[in-house]
Parts: C-alpha cells; sequence; structure tokens
C-alpha cells in the first residue's frame, strides 16, 4: 500500500524530499532545466539557489548542493548546468547523515547512469479499492497488470475471482436477453 511520510506533508512541500519517496525507493528523473538562480523561501527566509526541474511531471524541483551537482557532473559528463539537460539521474534517500548535530536523511543522486527501470507504483484495486497483494505464486505488480489486460482495470485477486463469475453469468444467455435482442431486431426494421 501507497505509504505517506510524515516529511511530505510537514516538511518544504516545494522540493523533492524523503517525504517523497517510498521505503527503498529509488527514482530516476530527467533534467529539464537548470535555474541558476531561483529565489527559494527556506526557514532562513528568502535565497537564492540553484533549481533543477525535471522533465517527469508530478516530480517536485530539487536544490543543488555540492554534493548533488558534484554526481549530476558525474553523470551528464559535463559540468555546465546548460549541458544537463536530458541527463536522467538516479535519486535515492541516504540516512544517517550528520548535519548541524543532527542526524538527518537526505535526497542524493547516484554518481552513476541509471540502472533501475522506473516504476510506477502498482494500483490499487479499482472494485474494492484496496491494495493488490501476491496471489497464486505471483507478485503484486504481476496480478495488477494481468487483471488490467484481462478485465481492462487493475484487480485484487477476490475481485478479479468475482469479475470471472460475473463474466461466465453473463455469457450464458437468458430470457431476458433474448428477448431483447428481439426488440432491437423490431427497431431496426421501422
Ligand atoms: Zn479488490
Amino acid at each position: 500500500m501507497e505509504k505517506t511520510h510524515w516529511k511530505k506533508v510537514v516538511s518544504d512541500p516545494n522540493f523533492i524530499g524523503e517525504g517523497d519517496f517510498q521505503e527503498g525507493e529509488e527514482k530516476v528523473l530527467t533534467i529539464a532545466k537548470v535555474n541558476a538562480s531561483e529565489t527559494v523561501a527556506t526557514a532562513e527566509g528568502k535565497s537564492k539557489k540553484a533549481v533543477v526541474h525535471w522533465a517527469e511531471p508530478g516530480n517536485k524541483p530539487m536544490i543543488l548542493n555540492v554534493a548533488r551537482s558534484k554526481n549530476i557532473e558525474k553523470v551528464s559528463g559535463s559540468g555546465y548546468f546548460e549541458d544537463w539537460p536530458g541527463t536522467k539521474v538516479q535519486l535515492y534517500i541516504e540516512h544517517g547523515i550528520k548535519a548541524f548535530g543532527e542526524v538527518v536523511s537526505a535526497v542524493r543522486v547516484r554518481p552513476y547512469k541509471p540502472r533501475i527501470q522506473q516504476q510506477a507504483p502498482v494500483p490499487p484495486c479499482t472494485d474494492c479499492g484496496n491494495a493488490i497483494h501476491p496471489a497464486a505464486g505471483h507478485d503484486a505488480r504481476w496480478m495488477a497488470t494481468y487483471t488490467a489486460k484481462k478485465y481492462g482495470v487493475p484487480l485484487c485477486a477476490d475481485c478479479a475471482s468475482k469479475r470471472k463469475a460475473e463474466a461466465m453469468e453473463q455469457a450464458a444467455p437468458t430470457e431476458e436477453t433474448v428477448e431483447i435482442a428481439d426488440d432491437n431486431r423490431e427497431e431496426d426494421l421501422l
């Protein structure tokens, strides 16, 4: 199930942070542009920062610091902002960083070209709204993909069984459906 990290709600909502990642998630994002001098409002007040914006919609921009910039340079092969658009980077959360006497977590850039495929989270079941769980020896993603192909929407195992039973009932012709078919034929003649 999709989880909500408190930092997603409580911390700076304008820039990408730990709260935007599921546990263990790594994101592959494409740099759309770098704004070398963007006014950023922080707890200490307003300041100018270099900010990366992403090509993939729905992802918050990322403030550049030295560590992130160095690794983007490694991935892109250039230290110039102008050369960065189009570069794909892999982001992850590093825990246990000591900063200003506190232990914090931070978004980091992997110092190499992305090695994972960006995967969308497994959607919930369309019929009951619950998370899709592994079933019949298949993982949740397989279940979602299989049911979406077969029924047009992602379903959990229980709802997929229900739909299957319904489909079999509908497949058996009843007197009612035969009558409707006859009516339609009369209308066609008129
Ligand atoms: Zn369901």
